[in-house]
């Protein structure tokens, strides 16, 4: 049998690690001081570094297809853009990748889709940014959508730990079809290990995660699910999709993201990578009312509220506490 985006699944990955390089020489280089100035530029610096080596790879490799992604150059290009222009060539050349800054901001504009289309890519070149800038959880997420069916998804969690390693970092990807695996994210020659959602069955056990940021995920509301289900467990809050490899591979059993505010409607590029993988290891995403995502609807997933990811056997039963305590409008 030959196997489906053999060669997709390829490009992917490679891009994907050499932006997680780049994200993580940016973020190594945060100091304290930085921090406390609140000082954004290297969230910026790396999230543009990210989008322009992984769409380099994607127009050289597949020329035709659009990739719908977060970021653009109109920053850089603009006046007073040359200076974060300059530390984007110098990150993306520590890479080994050399472009000319025209170069770098075309590839960066070549992720700027925004609309629909039977065969495109999505990709967040840093999801969870403030997780990077705390030096804690972040994610390169990319993901191949055919005709509104996520068939490939690649997810770079540089901080996450890999199971029997001190050394953190995951590369984790699925194939639809072709199940979840993960490997270690400097080391290309490891084999990979299968990714497997939890056997939890029982709702008051389950381990839960969420946003750290009450703003992207009401964390009052799934403090009243949690009670529902008689769930002890303090939540696990986390910075990113690297909830969704949590779910994934049954560090956690269970993620929600539910609306801060009416007509929220969730990026695509925050969840396509994530939701195949949970799927493909075995789990179940629908939005809180249990609908299926709908990724035909260009940036965002319109049709849809909010997330429910988990590992499959509960999901009936906590979307049905989502709704019980769905907050009065
Ligand atoms: P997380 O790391 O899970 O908190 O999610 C980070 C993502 O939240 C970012 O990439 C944003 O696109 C997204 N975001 C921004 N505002 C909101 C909001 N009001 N509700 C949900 N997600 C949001
Ligand atoms: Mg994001």
């Amino acid at each position: 049998m030959t196997r489906e985006y053999r060669r997709e699944l390829d490009v992917a990955l490679n891009a994907v690690r050499i932006a997680a390089r780049l994200c993580r020489s940016v973020q190594s280089a945060i100091t304290t001081e930085s921090l406390a100035k609140k000082d954004n530029s290297p969230v910026t610096v790396a999230d543009f570094g990210s989008q322009a080596v992984i769409c380099r790879q994607l127009r050289a490799e597949f020329p035709g297809d659009p990739v719908i992604g977060e970021e653009g150059a109109a920053e850089l290009r603009a006046d007073g853009g040359s200076a974060f222009l300059e530390q984007v060539v110098r990150e993306v050349g520590k890479v080994g990748v050399v472009g000319d800054p025209g170069e770098i901001c075309d590839w960066i504009d070549h992720g700027g889709a925004q609309d629909f289309s039977p065969r495109f890519w999505t990709l967040d070149p840093i999801d969870g940014t403030k997780g990077f800038l705390r030096r804690e959880q972040y994610a390169v997420s990319l993901a191949l959508i055919i005709n509104g069916q996520i068939e490939l998804g690649v997810l770079g969690c540089p901080n996450m730990s890999y199971p029997g390693r001190e050394e953190p970092g995951v590369l984790a990807w699925a194939v639809r079809g072709y199940g979840a695996w993960q490997q270690p994210l400097g080391d290309v020659s490891a084999a990979a290990l299968p990714v497997r959602v939890s056997a939890t069955s029982q709702v008051s056990d389950l381990v839960f995660c969420e946003s750290v940021e009450s703003g992207h995920s009401s964390h009052d509301w799934s403090g009243l699910i949690a009670g529902e289900l008689g769930i002890q467990k303090v939540p696990v809050r986390m910075d990113s999709q690297c909830k969704y490899l949590a779910v994934a591979r049954g560090d956690a059993d269970l993620y929600l993201r539910l609306p801060t505010r009416k007509g929220y409607a969730e990026k695509i590029w925050d969840h396509a990578g994530g939701v195949i993988l949970v799927e493909e290891a075995g789990g179940q995403v629908t939005d809180i009312a249990g609908r299926v995502c709908d990724f035909r609807q260009g940036s965002t997933l319109l049709k849809n509220e909010g997330m429910a990811v988990t590992n499959g056997r509960v999901h009936p039963f906590v979307i049905q506490a989502i709704q019980k305590h769905r907050p009065q409008e």
